[in-house]
């Protein structure tokens, strides 16, 4: 089953204990339909500008992403500059919107029929836009982030409200969930978001995994404890990336399904983490996903 994205593809300059990268390759969309295409092919919807090197796009297409929705415009790819004091948590210290600014999404033929869509991390408005021109998906789910949650750029935060009352599936960090819902507590936290839209709310949590709340309940995500954490940035992006493409792959949206997706995509987002900017998703396999996900179930056995 098909798979859209529509998100950002930047250059990122990020600094973490492990190092300092300037003008690396990230993006909320770039790190999504990597993860993704460990699974299933993706439609990417985004712009870059005239400095954004062709090589790039040419390692995306030969992972099975189309790039037939990816705008080149004139002026500056999207930049975003980050700090990790604490590697759960980012610290923005620049957002160029760039050639965001005046991009005008466009979905190329065909792609209006998309059975799973994500919204990733961009201007709300954009994110409306492109939903309008789909026909008739069969689940939507949605990224955002302080940034726009909290109407840096006035009548952001209306718009984002607005697009969140129309997805199935909303994912956020824990401080994403408190700014939106007004609640410190989690739990409240999510049942307020889920009566803003949503019915399925996974609220990320770091290294300490996720929690999804659905009709089905709550469903503890672990995360794989690691040795080393290099660098954050596109964790939730990867997350979302393994959940998504799980889920169209298998065609299976039950509260089983969902629950494998979501396995899927903590697997995902801990390798992500393992290295700068795309690195370590690019230098992955499927058999290390697989063995991974294996190493999850023995993760959370519990005798009877
Ligand atoms: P995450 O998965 O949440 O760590 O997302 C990381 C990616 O989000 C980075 O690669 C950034 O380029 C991108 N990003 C940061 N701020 C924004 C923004 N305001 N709009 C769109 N993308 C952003």
């Amino acid at each position: 089953m098909s798979l859209l994205v529509v998100g950002s593809v930047a250059f990122d300059t990020v600094e973490t204990h492990a190092g300092r990268r300037e003008d690396v390759l990230g993006g909320s969309a770039t790190f999504f339909s990597t993860a993704a295409s460990f699974f299933t092919p993706v439609r990417l919807v985004a712009v870059v500008g005239e400095d954004f090197p062709e090589h790039h796009v040419a390692e995306l297409q030969a992972r099975g992403v189309e790039t037939a929705g990816l705008q080149r415009q004139p002026g500056k790819t999207f930049r975003w500059e980050g700090r990790y004091d604490d590697l759960n948590e980012a610290t923005t210290l620049d957002t160029q919107l760039n050639v965001f600014e005046h991009f005008k999404p466009e979905l190329p033929t065909g792609f209006e029929q998309s059975d799973y869509v994500f919204l990733a991390n961009i201007d709300p408005v954009l994110q409306g836009q492109v939903l309008d021109q789909i026909r008739a998906p069969r689940l939507v789910a949605l990224d955002t982030m302080n940034f726009w949650i909290e109407d840096i750029i006035p009548g952001k935060r209306a718009a984002l409200e607005a697009v969140i009352r129309r997805v199935d599936l909303l994912f956020v960090n824990d401080k994403e969930a408190e700014l939106l819902s007004g609640e410190d507590n989690v739990v409240k936290a999510a049942q307020r978001i889920r009566d803003m839209g949503p019915s399925t709310v996974v609220i990320k949590r770091g290294e300490f995994g996720a929690l999804m709340f659905s009709s089905d309940g709550i469903f503890a995500v672990p995360a794989m404890p690691l040795e080393q954490v290099v660098d954050p940035t596109g964790a939730g992006d990867s997350f979302a990336g393994g959940f998504m493409g799980f889920l169209a792959a298998s065609g299976r949206v039950d509260a089983e399904g969902i629950r494998r997706a979501a396995v899927a995509g903590s697997v995902t987002a801990s390798f992500a983490v393992e290295d700068f900017s795309l690195d370590r998703l690019k230098s992955l396999d499927k058999g290390q996903i697989s063995k991974r996900y294996t190493a999850f179930r023995d993760l959370v056995r519990i005798p009877e």
